[in-house]
């Protein structure tokens, strides 16, 4: 998979979510994708909560009777999904919009000291104001 394009385009399975999350038609999420306006990281976030809770709100129904899948079941499969580790989904869902900061370059996703110490710059993009 071409990793480098993922990161700024959503899929035709993730604007589905987001449209139906963000109560936005599914042509304009499509379109603002096509046209690389989106912060997908961000979006791509609040479709990994989305997908945590109605996972887990199963979760609790199912634990009443037999379940095959749990909490870390869930977080794998989450994941998966979003090509990611099982350690920045407990993140994106544990920490709220506050604790969120983003490059105001390249919109990636940064730590708070990174924000602070690069002036909202991430690493990258940081390191592109170097003369050399
Ligand atoms: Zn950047």
């Amino acid at each position: 998979m071409d990793t480098s394009s993922v990161q700024y385009i959503l899929r035709p399975k993730d604007i589905k979510k987001a449209a139906s999350l963000f109560e936005l038609s599914e042509e304009e999420i499509a379109k603002f994708n096509s046209l690389k306006l989106l912060n997908t990281q961000y979006i791509r976030l609040c479709l990994m909560r989305a997908d945590y809770e109605r996972l887990t709100n199963g979760l609790h129904y199912l634990e009443k009777s037999d379940t095959r899948y749990r909490y870390p079941e869930v977080m794998k499969a989450i994941a998966k999904e979003y090509g990611t580790n099982a350690k920045a989904v407990s993140r994106a869902i544990h920490e709220g919009d506050n604790a969120m900061y983003f490059c105001q370059k390249c919109g990636c996703r940064i730590k708070k000291e990174q924000y602070i110490r690069g002036g909202g710059l991430c690493s990258n993009c940081l390191a592109d104001l170097i003369d050399l």
